[in-house]
């Protein structure tokens, strides 16, 4: 044992498996080779100018630079509660049933501790964004995948589930619109998510960090929109995607209040609340035009029409995503979904995910996302196109 040992907890987080993709993108690039990344989800458009100015004025007040409370500034509280209303059709009471939370991923991280002890199981949809399995094992307790299937539009099947595991599970992550694989909220599945959480008293966690990123008239709805969700859950909100947030660390939970006590009793223990300058800017975000979010999702659904269109032509026929910034496809014969991403990068020089780095059920799969600017994302499609075929 040394000194720098690190617990056995970090220890238990799965390795990061793609050291070795990541040592050739930075191989072609020393090489001098244009590299063009289509990996990561963070969007390429600044935050709305009016949100910019109201940062811009909030952080020179006196008053906002204190220590924020922990239960969040009225006013933020009350604007997603108004969102929630005018958005979603969902009654929240914004005393009892919001709090702010420094991003969704803090969010989820932090119910881990507030929920699961030794023992305790968290089932997480998989392939899915990675604090949903991290996040248990951090804090002590397991993570038990819950497979999307396909075949279910990206359901899992909560019939397959094992009977121990049901029995020690107290959190459960679900994610629509989803990231990696694009789906939208299955017909029914909220309801039948329902009656196992009450059946088993389990936990809902609905992760909504994309229902404002639709396309094709699709609008996505609110977990706590289906009856008795918020006797069973909570949801996770966050303007990081649909409001091209990300670097400023603004989120909400809602929903269950007594779920929501337990989090902010952990939350007063480990930070000091959301920067209350972000928070008054978010309420100009939540109140704001909705034009501005209307013309990025035109330019996503551009940029995914322009992929989708790119990966037929290579033989890669997927149906086109009706949310999220990403395109999900199953990888050719003879692949796997690392084989394929080092072949695309050597290729073609282009960066693209694959799906196993989003879970075990996410082999046989790669994402592409669309957060790249135009001319680079039509350059990659080119290259593609060209080197693929
Ligand atoms: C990007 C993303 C988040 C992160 O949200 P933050 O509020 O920026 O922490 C959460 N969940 C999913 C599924 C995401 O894709």
């Amino acid at each position: 044992m040394s000194l720098t040992d690190p617990s056995k907890r970090l220890e238990a987080i799965p390795p990061y498996m793609f050291a070795e993709l990541e040592r050739k993108v930075a191989e072609k690039k020393k090489a001098g080779i244009d590299v063009i990344s289509l990996g990561i989800g963070d969007p390429d458009m600044p935050t709305f100018p009016h949100v910019v100015e109201a940062m811009q004025a909030a952080v020179a007040e006196n008053d906002n630079q204190k220590y924020p409370s922990n239960r969040g500034r009225e006013e933020f509280r009350d604007a997603l509660a108004r969102f929630y209303g005018r958005r979603f059709g969902v009654e929240i009471d914004p005393e009892s049933e919001v709090i702010p939370a420094i991003g969704a991923k803090e969010c989820i991280y932090n119910l881990c501790f507030a929920f699961l002890d030794p023992g305790d199981v968290a089932l997480a949809s998989d392939p899915g964004y990675p604090v949903y399995t991290g996040g248990p094992v951090l804090a002590g307790a397991e993570a038990v995948v819950l497979p999307l299937v396909p075949e279910l539009g990206f359901a899992p099947d909560l019939d397959a589930i094992d009977p121990d595991d049901l029995r020690r599970a107290r959190l459960l992550f679900l994610n629509y619109p989803n990231n990696p694989t694009g789906a939208i909220a299955p017909e029914g599945l909220f309801e039948r998510v329902i009656e196992l959480a009450r059946e088993h008293e389990i936990l809902v966690v609905h992760d909504n960090a994309y229902s404002e990123t639709t396309y094709d008239g699709y609008v996505a709805p609110s977990f706590l929109a289906t009856p008795g969700a918020k006797d069973v859950g909570v949801e996770v909100f966050s303007l990081s995607k649909g409001f091209n947030m990300t670097g400023w660390r603004c989120a909400a939970i809602l929903g269950n209040a007594d779920a929501i006590q337990s989090y902010w009793r952990l939350k007063t223990n480990v930070d000091s609340g959301l920067f209350e300058a972000i928070q008054l800017a978010g309420v100009t975000a939540l109140d704001g035009p909705r034009e501005p979010l209307e013309e990025m999702n035109a330019l996503y659904a551009r940029r995914r029409d322009l992929v989708v269109d790119a990966l037929a032509e290579i033989g890669v026929d997927v149906a086109s995503p009706k949310g999220t910034i990403y395109v999900w496809a199953p990888v050719p014969e003879g692949y796997t979904s690392t084989t394929f991403c080092e072949h695309v990068l050597e290729e073609a020089a282009v960066v693209i995910s694959p799906g196993s780095m989003y879970g075990p059920s996410g082999e046989g799969f790669f994402r592409i996302s669309l957060t790249t600017p135009d001319e680079r994302l039509t350059e990659a499609v080119e290259r593609m196109r060209e080197h693929l075929s």
